[in-house]
């Protein structure tokens, strides 16, 4: 049996690969091992959604290669969104001795380009972004005594942000059949998982014959024994008024949406063809909170887009201070070879203006989230316990809120998995501290 050591880059989506490539493989007879050392292949799934992410890639399989030594027969793998951005590239650069190549749709030709490239020595990939691909015959090999299992119902990406890469590193959007999902979900549900995320790149623009987003979340949550349902990576324009509606009104469903802004200035909302204004974007977080009051706010934020003013930025401070996100992921904008902003706009925005716009937004965004975990403190809040192995202090209990706050406890009679009435007595900008009820 060949073992393979695989190594998981990037988003949720590269994970929920991972388990689809491992169920594939291991189908084939090839076993999975956590030492690198004891490996036959090494496969990385890769992220390219910024250029660190490309040189982390570049360094580790300079590692690997240095480490077993220039006459080892190890196999190098490259799969995920580094393998459909650069392609055939990869090969060019010898001192990396790539072995093979596949992509985010072409992981059911693992098997072939594995055997093409040990066997026959030749260079094998396969980049072909699909129209139809969702894996929905693969049940992914998961980790076992999970509490939340990621299901990716819909993959590829239509929107075209000016900035991203997915788009041409996914493909185009399609969508898995509601009932399909709702079997996975169900076989989860029977293996002790609590909490299932729904994935996808713009997921609540899923869609299946006429069934949309709101009637798959309707699905889901009428599966016994899941007691709560997140989702994400949503786009701001697919929030119908009947998809809040059920969100406020089914209780399974968690009340936290991801709402990504990306910037707060028209002209720049434009230039990345986010599709919205920020008068737009403020004015859907109203009626999202019109319609679900306790419901929680993330965000994801890049400063630095070419161009963008200081005043510009100041528009991106001053709607993320009228939103009042629970919490907020920000970026520096980083160039993406293949996009339209590569080509359209040069990145004449300094590493200092980018780094002193970001660390102004973190300090605004870090005391807006401080007061938001202070306003908790004396209420008695539902926390899904996570598995106690990823406890960082051995004598504490983690958990995430309704809200996905995290929520550390002291250890006691309970476990991960477990849902436990905590009462909030203390809280950090990163954090709430509370005692079970
Ligand atoms: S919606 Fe998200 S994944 Fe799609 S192009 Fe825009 S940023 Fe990329």
């Amino acid at each position: 049996m060949k073992k393979i050591f695989l190594e998981t880059y990037g988003c949720q989506m590269n994970e929920y690969d991972s388990e689809l490539v491992r169920s594939i493989l291991k189908k084939e007879n090839y076993e999975f091992v956590t030492d690198e050392f004891k490996a036959d292949i090494v496969m990385l799934n890769t992220c390219a959604i910024r250029e660190h992410a490309h040189r982390k890639v570049y360094g580790r399989v300079h590692n690997i290669r240095h480490a077993r030594g220039k006459d080892s027969p190890v196999m190098i793998g490259i799969l995920g969104c580094m393998a459909t951005n650069l392609r055939q590239e990869l090969f060019e650069d010898k001192s990396l001795k790539i072995d093979f190549i596949a992509g985010p749709d072409s992981y059911k030709r693992l098997p072939h380009l594995i055997h093409e490239a040990s066997d026959e020595g030749q260079k094998s990939y396969d980049v072909t972004l699909s129209e139809f691909e969702t894996y929905s015959d693969v049940y992914p090999s998961r980790t076992e005594g999970g509490v939340n299992a990621w299901i990716a119902v819909m993959r590829g990406c239509n929107n075209f942000c000016t900035f991203c890469v997915v788009p041409y590193t996914r493909g185009r959007e399609r969508s898995r059949s509601p009932e399909n999902v709702v079997d996975e979900v169900r076989r989860l549900a029977a293996e002790g998982f609590k909490q299932v995320t729904l994935l996808g790149q713009n997921v609540n623009s899923y869609h299946y014959d006429n069934y949309d987003f709101a009637y798959l979340m309707d699905e889901v949550s009428k599966v016994e024994g899941i007691e709560r349902i997140r989702f994400t990576s949503p786009h701001p324009k697919d929030y119908p008024d009947h998809f809040l509606d059920l969100m406020a009104a089914n209780p399974k469903i968690c009340k936290h949406i991801h709402l990504p802004l990306q910037a707060g200035n028209n002209r720049i909302l434009d230039m990345m063809n986010r599709g919205y204004t920020h008068e737009e974007f403020l004015s859907l977080v109203d009626k999202i909170r019109t319609k679900i009051p306790d419901v929680a706010l993330s965000t994801d934020i890049i400063v630095g887009f070419p161009t963008e003013t200081n005043d510009e930025f100041e528009d991106t401070i001053r709607v993320v201070t009228k939103a009042q996100f629970d919490i907020a992921f920000t970026f520096k904008y980083s160039e993406r070879q293949g996009t339209v902003a590569s080509k359209k706009y040069p990145d004449e925005i300094s590493e200092a203006i980018k780094t002193e716009r970001i660390m102004h937004l973190h300090a605004t965004q870090k005391e807006i989230t401080y007061q938001k975990n202070l306003a908790h403190i004396g209420k008695t809040l539902t926390v899904l316990l996570e598995p106690y192995p990823e406890a960082k202090n051995k004598d504490q209990m983690p958990g995430r809120t309704d809200g996905n706050a995290l929520v550390i406890l002291p250890l006691g009679p309970y476990k991960g998995g477990d849902m436990v009435k905590v009462r909030i007595i203390a809280a950090t900008p990163h954090a709430l501290k509370g005692l079970p009820v």
